[in-house]
């Protein structure tokens, strides 16, 4: 069951401010409130979708292709194209999710570790 006051939702209904990079119909990114690289910036759907899974069954091909779409835009309004960067979406327990509304960070700016 997807939680409506998730802090994401509430940024989604300006009830919250974010610092936003790019914004359309289909999706929102805005930067991380406390970003644990140099840059990270997280990237939202604009539909009640709790993780990947849930985003995956409650959206259409063409919200899908956008929201993918939309990451490559914002990956070039960064400036991190050539860099390089790393894509993560946490889902549940397991994932260490902390938000329940489905997101992918983008991460870069600075070399990013191994995983474990
Ligand atoms: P996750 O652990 O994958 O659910 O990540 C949630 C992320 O949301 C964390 O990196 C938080 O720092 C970030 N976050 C939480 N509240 C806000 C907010 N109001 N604005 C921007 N980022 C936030």
């Amino acid at each position: 069951m997807y939680d409506e006051n998730n802090i994401f939702a509430k940024i989604l209904r300006k009830e919250i401010p974010c610092n936003i990079v790019y914004e359309d119909d289909t999706s929102l990114f805005f930067y991380d409130i406390n970003p644990l690289f140099k840059i990270h910036v997280l990237g939202i759907p604009k539909i009640a979708c709790k993780d990947y899974s849930d985003f995956i069954e409650k959206s259409d091909s063409s919200l899908r292709s956008q929201f993918f779409e939309n990451i490559k835009i914002v990956i070039n309004k960064l400036d991190i194209s050539k860099s390089g960067y790393r894509l993560v979406s946490n889902s549940g327990t397991d994932g260490g999710q902390e938000v329940p509304h489905f997101h992918v960070h983008i991460l870069g700016g600075e070399k990013i570790s191994a995983i474990k």
